[in-house]
């Protein structure tokens, strides 16, 4: 299997072309303008002592627990907000209670459920990934709680895909807390200040449990990961390894996935567990042998 020479991408990614080089072209036009982690993390620092209350979207995984902490650092009034979307995982609830706990700070759990199951139910039938459009309902939300809660700006787990900026002119402007910050050091941060070491569940997820079935169904149709550009992405940028990626470019097996569907029942919707079930008998159908 041929990769790009700098960020892995497998060459077999739809859209991915690599040149004589082997550089593929997001590597090709990105590389001579990232800009340094080391700044980056200085400008997100910068941003969050100047804003004194904050709200911060958490779903219980990594990389908003590591965004939480850092906002807990340096702001003097913090507030959760976690969208429950009926997808997290029990593990990522039972987190977000103990930091909560230990952080002592507000929590407003706001979600409407069903509409996040009918966008599951919709796309993962038809082997289509649920991401973009879920992560723009949740970002939504959370800019909407932020509003409510009359905050002066909205926290978030996220890095940068483009640009050089940490932070997104919105009302109120949202400051991207990973910007320059390797997963190596998310977890660090997660661990010293909360005591927790978040599980990755499949591809790039340690709370959402209708991602890890997605996967499974995009791969066997398309014989990709539908993640493979924002990962590579994250190599470019110095957040994970080309090993890393390459370990989570990998779609979970059958196994893996029931026993997800064991620790999730009863906690999930029903609706959503049928959803899962009905995803996995289809996806384990007749293998057409290698
Ligand atoms: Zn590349």
């Amino acid at each position: 299997m041929k990769h790009c020479r700098v960020c892995g991408i497998p060459a077999d990614v739809e859209g991915v072309e690599l040149d004589e080089e082997g550089v593929c072209r997001a590597c090709r036009s990105q590389l001579p303008h990232l800009p340094d982690p080391g700044e980056l993390r200085e400008r997100v620092i910068e941003e969050l002592e100047s804003h004194d209350r904050v709200a911060v979207a958490v779903s219980g995984g990594l990389d908003s627990l590591a965004a939480l902490v850092l906002a807990a650092r340096h702001c003097r009034e913090v507030t959760m907000v976690t969208v429950d979307t009926g997808a997290i995982h029990p593990e990522a609830w039972r987190r977000l209670h103990l930091a909560r706990r230990r952080l002592d700070v507000e929590w407003r759990v706001v979600g409407d459920v069903d509409t996040f199951l009918e966008l599951f139910e919709r796309r993962l039938p038809r082997n289509q990934s649920p991401c973009g459009p879920c992560s723009k309902m949740i970002e939504r939300r959370c800019e909407r709680a932020a509003r409510e809660l009359g905050v002066d700006a909205l926290v978030t787990g996220h890095e940068l895909p483009h640009g050089t900026d940490p932070v997104v002119p919105k009302d109120p402007p949202v400051i991207r807390a990973m910007c320059g910050l390797p997963e190596r050091e998310r977890r660090e941060l997660v661990r010293e200040e909360l005591g927790l070491s978040p599980r990755k569940l499949a591809g790039y997820t340690s709370n959402c449990v209708v991602l890890p079935f997605a996967l499974k169904r995009f791969h066997e149709e398309h014989g990709y990961s539908f993640e493979a550009p924002r990962l590579a992405a994250m190599v470019r940028m110095g957040y994970l390894s080309k090993r890393e990626m390459w370990e989570r470019l990998e779609p979970p097996g059958e196994e893996e996935l029931r026993g997800l569907l064991e620790e999730c029942r009863g906690w999930i919707p029903r609706r959503l567990e049928r959803l899962l079930r009905e995803t996995l008998s289809s996806a384990s159908g007749p293998e057409s042998g290698e």
